[in-house]
């Protein structure tokens, strides 16, 4: 399906690219194209002032003269060279060229032979093809000059045409390359972006794998048993105590279990907000430790209790106290008798650190690194006797991350483990 999606987005982004290199490709190509075309109009404009120009000093001698008309600049008279690429065609009125001679004959015969007049376009810059490979911009005006009714001004875009149409080579090749670079580099890209997306996939479903096995497993004990009571209606209940025990006690697991999942599963989908307040440290911990001291030294365990913090959080108390109930649930569960228990507290770098320590049969090193996985639990058997999950450090993990703090685990260097738990301020 990953695969799936993956081909359609790519088959996405081709037409996205596509389409946003032709949208490029065709602004630029008519930018470069109205620039080229309109230096040669501005050429055949400037041109066509200088014929008019030039007409009205003939024409009205007196008025230059008397100063009406600024007299010619050197700048001037270089603009008003006759330009070489221009063409001047003079047509009388019925639509004959006038001024062969000034054209050449070989202008002449080769493209101007069968040119007709086109009155229409008159004063107007238009294009024109002769022979269907030759273009030229024209020119038509009204002449002032004795027997010619119309001037035409050509002049030769052929050169504007060949780089127009390399330009616009160049541009379909570097768009299809720029194309196809984009491509690949979406199709990296998104083999990068899917990579988490995929793993988190597997894992939601190694997870729901995983809560259903779970749930069956308590789920099938209590059938049993049920059944069990149910074949005999006429027995007492004391001698069937163990079946009701064990039901009670699978009970209990599974609403632990799904309340478990629960705050997992808010936790994943962000809904659980804190309710942050100031708390103090120490006081805290020593009140949530309080119970634990007990049932330890009921159990003959050593416990020991070093409150050095002296610094108020802010922090959601529920939480924290979820979280710790979880740390020390997990030494209890995991210390044997005359093993010791001790929680630490103290300050570093501006942060409370709180150390949950015992003396208990420890993790192995190669398991350290899934101890905070969801459902891990290095002995399974132990786990559920003593009624864990395999959830409790996930949530434990959830709660300090969502604080802004960090959890981790270590080895004891004689036995048990340590759980450090460092908390911003
Ligand atoms: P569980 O409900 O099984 O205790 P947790 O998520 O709390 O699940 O812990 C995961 C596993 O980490 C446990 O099954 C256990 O193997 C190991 N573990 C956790 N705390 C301790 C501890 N204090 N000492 C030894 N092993 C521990």
């Amino acid at each position: 399906m990953v695969r799936k999606k993956q081909l359609t987005f790519m088959f996405l982004n081709l037409i996205a690219f596509t389409v946003i290199f032709t949208i490029f490709g065709l602004i630029i190509f008519g930018q470069v194209q109205t620039t080229l075309i309109s230096e040669t109009d501005k050429e055949l404009l400037a041109f066509q002032r200088m014929i008019t120009d030039d007409n009205q000093r003939e024409v009205s001698p007196p008025a230059y003269k008397e100063g009406r008309f600024a007299p010619r600049t050197a700048d001037d008279r270089t603009r008003m060279m006759p330009n070489p690429r221009i063409i001047v065609l003079d047509w009388n009125e019925n639509g004959e060229i006038m001024n062969e001679d000034q054209i050449g004959t070989l202008i002449y015969e080769n493209y101007l032979l069968d040119y007709t007049l086109d009155p229409k376009t008159l004063d107007e810059i238009t294009s024109v093809t002769m022979e269907e490979s030759f273009h030229f911009r024209s020119l038509l005006f009204e002449s002032a000059k004795d027997g010619i009714a119309y001037t035409q001004l050509l002049i030769n875009i052929d050169a504007e045409h060949t780089v127009l149409n390399n330009f616009g080579k160049l541009l379909i090749l570097c768009s299809f390359v720029f194309v196809i670079l984009s491509i690949s580099a979406s199709y990296l890209l998104s083999k990068k972006m899917m990579k988490p997306i995929i793993q988190s996939w597997d894992k939601q479903a190694e997870f729901v794998e995983n809560a259903s096995h779970e749930l069956r497993t308590p789920l099938t004990i209590i059938q049993n048993k049920l059944e069990l009571l149910l074949a005999e209606p006429q027995e007492k209940i004391i001698n069937r105590f163990e079946n009701i025990a064990l039901s009670l006690s699978e009970t209990r697991r599974l609403s632990k279990l799904t309340s478990d999942l629960l705050t997992l599963a808010r936790a994943d989908s962000a809904e659980t907000e804190l309710a942050k307040k100031p708390m103090a440290v120490d006081e805290f911990v020593k009140r949530v430790w309080e119970p634990y001291r007990e049932i330890a030294e009921s159990q003959d365990k050593h416990v020991w209790l070093h409150l050095n913090s002296n610094q108020t959080i802010e922090a959601d108390e529920i939480r924290l106290h979820q979280l710790l109930v979880i740390l020390l649930d997990n030494a209890i569960k995991y210390t044997s008798t005359h093993d010791s228990i001790g929680v630490k507290t103290y300050v570093d770098n501006q942060k409370a650190v709180i150390e949950v320590t015992d003396t208990g049969i420890g993790i192995q090193e190669e398991n350290i690194k899934h101890v905070f996985d969801r459902f891990y639990r290095e002995d399974c058997a132990r786990s559920r006797e003593t009624g864990g999950t395999g959830l409790g450090l996930s949530i434990a993990q959830w709660i300090v991350t969502s604080h802004g703090g960090t959890i981790s685990v270590s080895r004891n260097e004689q036995n048990g483990t340590t759980f450090k738990v460092k908390l911003p301020k």
